[in-house]
């Protein structure tokens, strides 16, 4: 695995994008959040899989699934940004965030597991906080139960998980997310065990559209305010929500919805996470600089405004 070019130096994240012997493509991002420095808090989002199949109707990681990625190549984009970044090979930090959630539902590789049994010892640090984001596809029960044993024997209550629902209709979200899944109730079980060994609430993650339903009566049927919090984010201009006509409700310039009032109201802790614009345009939430490699000249006009430089 060698990386073959990144977008170019800016202040808040940047896509790396690494390339395998027999050519199959992954990307990988560091991002920055000023004003809070690296010293402070240093995120990393990792790829899981060549591509996703489950084929999200809004994230340009799907629809070209090429295979599962190994342990090593998973620590490779650990260790290519740390020793990056940090040329001791050791995360100088006083938070160190890595997201299992560039490219590929994580819950289809096992070797996630491998990686997060093995980190502790490759990077034996205290600072360090593993977050999982899943749509929870069905079959991945062993998976998860895994998952669940890790947490209690290494990370205690420095692991965060996200399913990420995005409607709270069976139908739409069947649309949105067009693979057999977890039922809400099966989450809602498996979310308060996960919560009951310690550590933070769990997140229940809507990228919200305009026409996305999401009914907080529906999640209150399921879902406990006391172990479940709400994040809503945008919907990034990716070349996917483009070509199936996905708007985001949630923009830059508005910072009220009612939706999160009624959230708030329904008793739910909400995070609306608008984050660094910039960042949406960097792509640093989707996988859409492998689109931009491979179909520069269908990349619709407006969605990109950083480079990419080849190394
Ligand atoms: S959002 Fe996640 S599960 Fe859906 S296609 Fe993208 S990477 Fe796969």
């Amino acid at each position: 695995m060698k990386v073959i070019s990144r977008t170019q130096e800016n202040t808040i994240a940047s896509v790396f994008i690494a390339e395998n012997s027999d050519g199959r493509r992954i990307e990988f991002v560091e991002s920055i959040q000023p004003p809070i420095d690296i010293s402070k808090k240093w995120v990393i989002i990792i790829s899981t899989l060549f591509g996703c199949p489950v084929d999200c109707k809004f994230c340009d990681a799907g629809g070209d699934y090429k295979g599962k990625l190994s342990a090593e190549e998973i620590f490779f984009q650990i260790d290519y940004l740390v020793n990056y970044r940090f040329p001791s090979g050791i995360p100088e930090t006083d938070k160190f965030k890595i997201q299992f959630a560039r490219m590929g539902e994580p819950s289809l590789n096992h070797a996630v597991l491998d990686v997060l049994e093995q980190f502790p010892a490759k990077y034996p640090i205290h600072n360090f906080v593993g977050s999982l984001s899943t749509i929870a596809p069905h079959g991945t029960d062993a998976f998860f139960e895994k998952l669940l044993n890790i947490k209690k024997e290494y990370y205690d209550q420095s692991f965060q998980l996200q399913f990420s629902l995005h409607s709270t209709d069976e139908e739409q979200r069947n649309k949105l997310v067009p693979v057999k899944k977890w039922s809400f109730e099966k989450m809602a079980l498996f979310g308060e065990r996960f919560y009951s060994e310690g550590g933070k609430k769990l997140t229940l993650n809507f990228a919200l559209g305009k026409e996305n339903i999401l009914d907080p009566q529906s999640l209150l049927n399921h879902f406990n305010p006391e172990t479940f919090l709400i994040k809503i984010t945008p919907v990034n201009p990716t070349f996917k929500a483009r070509m199936n006509n996905i708007d985001s409700l949630i923009v830059r310039e508005e910072k009220e919805y009612a939706v999160v009032d009624a959230l708030k109201n329904a008793g739910y802790e909400v995070i609306l996470s608008i984050g660094e614009w910039e960042e949406n345009k960097i792509g640093s939430n989707c996988g859409q600089y492998i689109k931009m490699l491979d179909q520069a000249s269908q990349v619709p006009e407006g969605s990109y405004s950083y480079k990419l430089q080849d190394l």
